[in-house]
């Protein structure tokens, strides 16, 4: 979107773009919402105009009728490392894939779980451009292997979630192009897998993805347009 000088105002409409809406000399004058986060209650000031015009769970939990005269928002339920990924995707609109502290199969699962938390908010507040954007950066990584999927990170994903978001088709599919290059890798994981498959579902879909990687093993995984994993229910497309 372009952005032109004279839309910056005193209140923007709902689509206004971050790049206007994030310029310091406008949030400089702007309202401060308190959002509490996680079970200490940490709180975070965020810039209204930058909530509501992003996330419609924001613009409507904010609106005057509906909140009081209050801008605080309680979100003690979820988890500040992930809501540390919500801001600073609202403040700089870039995403990155959680990191997180651990070492072998925890770092793995743990990262998992993280990533997921941080999908499950972008769900929440109804924002398929931060929801996108986590999965851009998510298949970026396991194209340039800083990360991968295995079959723990599956399962704890499908314990988590079930098998019908867009993170798990990607999980399931860098796992299968995994197992199917290096079926030794996976040694280590096959309780795991056994569990898994124990499920009629997730036992299909591995199957249609290794069907996919016999026709066309080399483009199975990253060749294939970008657009594949989005959420566009809303309406958006990519450029
Ligand atoms: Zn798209």
């Amino acid at each position: 979107m372009t952005v032109n000088q004279t839309n910056v105002a005193d209140s923007p409409p709902a689509n206004t773009s971050i790049a206007a809406s994030s310029r310091p000399s406008f949030l400089a004058k702007g309202e401060i919402v308190n959002v509490l986060v996680g079970q200490d209650k940490t709180r975070y000031k965020l810039h209204k105009v930058l909530l509501t015009a992003k996330s419609p769970y924001f613009a409507t939990s904010l609106k005057d009728c509906w909140n009081g005269k209050t801008n605080d928002i309680d979100l003690t339920d979820e988890d500040t490392s992930a809501f540390d990924v919500f801001v600073d995707w609202l403040y700089e609109g870039s995403i990155g894939v959680p990191r997180s502290i651990g070492v072998g199969e925890d770092l793995f699962a743990t990262h998992t779980i993280l990533t997921l938390k941080v999908f499950r908010l972008a769900e929440k507040f109804m924002i398929n451009e931060m929801k996108n954007s986590l999965l851009d950066a998510v298949k970026d990584c396991f194209a340039k292997r800083r990360h991968s999927a295995n079959i723990l990170a599956l399962s704890d994903l499908h314990s988590h979630e079930g098998s019908d978001t867009q993170l798990y088709r990607m999980f399931l599919r860098d796992c299968v192009a995994r197992y199917m290059k290096s079926p030794a890798c996976f040694e280590g994981d096959k309780n795991g897998m056994g569990e898994l498959m124990e499920d009629p579902k997730v036992a299909k879909d591995m199957l249609e993805n290794i069907r996919e990687y016999n026709k066309a093993p080399w483009g199975f995984m990253y060749e294939a347009e970008g657009c594949e994993y989005h959420d566009h229910t809303d309406g958006s497309k990519c450029d």
